[in-house]
């Protein structure tokens, strides 16, 4: 069976081949180079739809996308959707990172809780479509720490860790993050709409 990764990002394309690699008998995942909505979405679940339909539309087989995001309590939830622009639409990962530092630069480590989450989506081209949730929780750390992952990576804390998730053994982040909960939700699915 064949699906289409509703994704342009080649880093997260090899995330999800990782994680899909194996899981299902005959998946076979395909990269996307049609074009890629405007994220209009107020909500994860809303986004990773907008792309997954997209690509469904385009391709004319099942597509599967993710909308994700760093979640911090204190600041209701935010940066959330708004995570890859959160310091402006350069989209810069290490201005994104340092803004959220400082904004909550004086709280102490019991008002730095946050998660991430990742929202994976099936749309199929007769219009049936699901969604799953996975979130990450963790902290906020006072500053950065490791050179691994990509984005927030470096300041969040995974609960249960004492490094960094930019610190954590090769291959650790794929099998407990966020995207990991959700596209291991995912699966059965993907088993349920596209099997036999
Ligand atoms: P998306 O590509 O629209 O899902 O946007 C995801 C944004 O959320 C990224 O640009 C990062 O800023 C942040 N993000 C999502 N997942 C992760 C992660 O695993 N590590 C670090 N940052 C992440």
């Amino acid at each position: 069976m064949q699906v289409v990764l509703a994704t342009h990002n080649a880093g997260k394309v090899e995330e999800l081949r990782r994680i899909l690699d194996g899981t299902l008998p005959g998946l076979e995942v395909l990269s996307y180079d049609g074009s890629e909505p405007v994220e209009s979405g107020a909500t994860f679940a809303e986004n990773s739809l907008l792309k997954a339909r997209a690509a469904a539309a385009f391709t004319g087989l099942p597509a599967i996308a993710d909308d994700s995001g760093i979640c911090v309590d204190v600041l209701g939830g935010c940066p959330g959707i708004f995570s890859a622009r959160w310091a402006g639409p350069a989209r810069d990962a290490g201005d994104n990172l340092h803004l959220l530092l400082w904004q909550i630069s004086d709280l102490t480590e019991e008002h730095r809780a946050a998660h991430f989450t990742c929202v994976a989506a099936i749309a199929l081209p007769d219009g049936t479509e699901r969604y799953v949730t996975g979130e990450w929780p963790g902290r906020i750390l006072p500053e950065p720490a490791g050179t691994g992952g990509f984005g927030y990576d470096p300041i969040f804390l995974p609960d249960g860790h004492s490094v960094s998730a930019a610190e954590l053994p090769d291959g650790e982040k794929d099998r407990i993050s966020h995207r990991a909960r959700a596209f291991g939700q995912l699966i059965p699915v993907l088993e349920e709409l596209l099997g036999s």
